[in-house]
């Protein structure tokens, strides 16, 4: 099982088991779903275009 010491974000000591399983604290943890979220869209986003394009 992966233990993580510190956050991969922000290199803060993790305290929560969750955390150190993640290997991000809970608020870096949220900031990583939403960039994940925001690149997922910007995506889709990109492919609509692409498909207007050819259309
Ligand atoms: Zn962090």
């Amino acid at each position: 099982m992966t233990d993580h010491k510190e956050c991969g974000r922000c290199n803060r000591k993790l305290k929560g088991a969750k955390s150190r399983e993640r290997g991000f604290g809970p608020t870096c943890y949220k900031k990583n779903q939403e960039a994940a979220a925001k690149t997922e869209f910007e995506r889709n986003q990109q492919r609509l275009f692409e498909e207007a394009q050819a259309g």
